[in-house]
């Protein structure tokens, strides 16, 4: 079972999807992709500078599910930003997962050129080649920077947030602008002090499940698409099972208070920090 959020255009998003960053090549890459599709996830987030795109469209190729009941999402890498190389990235990535079209494109971050860029995703959103586009690790300066040059303002921002750095002025700017939320490091990247914190484990014990899934649960509630990563089927499974439970607001409130302005990301060669 899975929820889904709507993007500003109607794409239905599934709203638990399956993150596969330095998910180790191989072997382990393969079990962990067949897992994740017997748990039932369908969505993949993957980006050309995980290099395991064309690792990812074999195992969705091989499971024999018709592509069209899978969400994919790929990213565009600062080396690639500008009109010309866009779509160049676009069409590689294409190539490597086997598809004809991407659920999803993001920009990965705000380097150099992202508004030309964008035009490229514009267009190819246009021609039917992309269903949703957007952006990743962008902060309202930038996103103000690219809704006043764009005809097509940004469908969704995948950023970092967890309980510990939840992002709450943006997360509001988001639901302003009809930006959908997107967590990367929902779990706080599998922080042991984030996981054992009494606050999680007391709800946790109370619902009869892990912190990894009242941390997940949380983020639903608040109406953010998560996609977590493991490579450990049992914890995969784990993921999968947040649709069975609710957290009271008091259960949240306590959750919310966890925030201590920690984040863990560290901004790549190129960031721009002012648009
Ligand atoms: P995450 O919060 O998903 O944490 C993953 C780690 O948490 C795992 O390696 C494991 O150690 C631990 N974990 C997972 N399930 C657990 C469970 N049930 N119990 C205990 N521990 C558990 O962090 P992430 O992998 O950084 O983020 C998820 C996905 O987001 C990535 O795989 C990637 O697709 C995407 N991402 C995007 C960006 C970006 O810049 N756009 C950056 C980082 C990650």
């Amino acid at each position: 079972m899975n929820m889904v959020i709507e993007a500003v255009n109607g794409i239905k998003i599934p709203q638990l999807g399956f993150g596969v960053y330095k998910i180790k090549k191989g072997e382990q890459f393969e079990r962990a992709i067949r897992e994740a599709i017997r748990a039932g996830y369908r969505h993949f987030d993957t980006a050309k500078i995980y290099g395991n795109e064309e690792a990812l469209g074999l195992e969705i190729q091989k499971s024999g599910i018709p592509r069209e009941q899978f969400f994919i999402t790929s990213k565009v890498w600062t080396t690639d930003l500008g009109y010309k190389a866009t779509k160049i990235a676009f069409e590689q990535t294409c190539k490597k997962l086997n598809v004809v079209y991407l659920d999803m494109y993001l920009i990965h971050f705000a380097g150099p050129h992202y508004v030309e860029a964008w035009k490229a995703m514009e267009e190819l959103y246009s021609e039917g080649k992309i269903k949703v586009i957007g952006v990743a690790n962008f902060e309202i300066n930038h996103l103000e920077f690219l809704m006043k040059q764009s005809s097509i303002s940004p469908m969704i921002n995948q950023i970092e947030t967890h309980p510990e750095f939840p992002q709450n002025d943006l997360h509001d700017y988001l639901i302003q602008h009809r930006i959908s939320h997107e967590a990367w490091g929902p779990l706080g990247q599998g922080n042991k002090a984030l996981l054992e914190r009494p606050e999680l484990v007391e709800i946790a014990h109370h619902h009869k499940k892990s912190t990894a899934q009242v941390i997940l649960r949380w983020h639903l509630q608040r109406g953010i698409i998560v996609i977590p990563k493991s490579s450990n089927p049992k914890r995969i499974k784990e993921n999968s099972e947040i649709f069975d439970f609710e957290l009271t607001v008091e259960e949240t409130e306590k959750i919310n208070q966890l925030n201590t302005g920690k984040r863990y990301s560290v901004k790549p060669t190129g960031y721009m920090v002012n648009p």
